[in-house]
């Protein structure tokens, strides 16, 4: 039996991934779509979706992503799971390594999307799951009438620290800064909480605790240096996102920061591979831009087939 080669396989299962998914699939390309763990992407782990046109009132981020698979799973789009370890450009096709074996496709559209950014503080990683986390959808529950902080400053941050204050008795947001990143809608509703508190200009720069958990957390004062205690039975790491490419380090031009370069059409480095969504260098990462790039990515994709013919 002859080995399949596949049209198009897509690599991750989140908007942008999803969205490929459809075009090509509606579009009768032979297309796989590998996912390592769930499909959803990051918006899995969004309480509330706003900003996604079509639904007002917003949209639970799992049922959003759930719409976007029904709606791949109508063009018959296949999925397999799996963690992918590697590509290579074979001139007429590509060869990608999927939990050690190998899988061959004309086109690869890479959408492994981005994940939380780490403190790097003493502490955290001996401390995660066990007060320290990354996602306050996840986790928020576990913190009901305590006293938990979320470091960052940014939209995540900002919707993070609103989602707490459901549990949580009190909600401390601390920013390296004076000003948050976050857009004005969202910095209106942390003022008008009365549960948050922000602390200016402070940085975690260490978490303390024991087998039980979380104890404490240190703030080093941003412009004097000084040092104090805050105790907190949670911390939420909010601080934004880095791309998930590192498996494309030696064959893709990346950035300094590991985002895959593309053309303004989605073109990597490699013939015959696109990268859409957050793992792309480009300047707004939200729903809508990652369904954007999703679909010209297979746009360029289907258009790159027909001209090999
Ligand atoms: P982000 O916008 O990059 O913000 C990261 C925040 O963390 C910034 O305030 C930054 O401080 C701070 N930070 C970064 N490194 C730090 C460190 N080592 N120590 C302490 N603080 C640190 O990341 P994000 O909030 O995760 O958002 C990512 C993207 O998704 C953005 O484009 C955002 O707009 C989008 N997003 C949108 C929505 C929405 O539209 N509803 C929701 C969530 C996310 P500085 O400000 O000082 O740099």
């Amino acid at each position: 039996m002859s080995e399949t080669i596949y049209d198009t396989l897509i690599i991750g299962g989140g908007p942008a991934g999803l969205t490929a998914g459809l075009y090509t699939s509606r579009a009768k390309l032979n297309t796989l779509l590998v996912e390592r763990m769930i499909m959803g992407g990051q918006v899995m782990t969004t309480t509330k979706v706003e900003n996604y046109p079509g639904f007002p009132g917003g949209i639970d981020g799992p049922d959003l992503m759930m719409r976007f698979q029904e709606h791949c799973q109508e063009f018959g789009l296949q999925v397999q799971y799996g963690e992918v370890e590697g590509l290579e450009d074979l001139g007429d096709m590509r060869r990608v390594r999927v939990d050690g074996k190998d899988i061959l496709a004309r086109t690869v559209i890479i959408t492994t999307g981005a994940e939380p950014r780490k403190l790097g503080v003493p502490g955290e990683q001996e401390l995660t799951g066990r007060g320290v986390s990354y996602c306050a959808t996840c986790d928020g529950a576990f913190f009901r009438n305590q006293t938990v902080a979320i470091a960052g400053g940014g939209d995540t941050a900002a919707e993070e620290a609103l989602f707490l204050t459901r549990f949580a008795s009190k909600v401390y947001l601390v920013h390296r800064r004076d000003q948050l990143r976050a857009t004005s809608i969202l910095q209106e509703r942390l003022r008008e909480n009365e549960k948050i508190e922000i602390l200016w200009n402070s940085q975690v720069t260490r978490t303390e605790g024991d087998a039980s958990g979380l104890k404490a957390i240190e703030l080093t004062d941003t412009v004097s240096g000084e040092k104090r205690s805050l105790d907190v039975a949670g911390l939420f790491v909010a601080i934004g996102v880095t791309p998930k490419a590192h498996f494309l380090a030696d064959v893709l031009r990346l950035d300094p920061e590991g985002y895959v370069l593309t053309d303004a059409e989605c073109r990597t480095s490699m013939t015959g591979v696109f990268a859409a969504g957050d793992v792309r260098k480009k300047i707004l990462k939200q729903i809508a831009t990652a369904v954007g790039d999703g679909a010209v990515a297979a746009i360029m994709a289907e258009k790159f087939l027909m001209d090999q013919e």
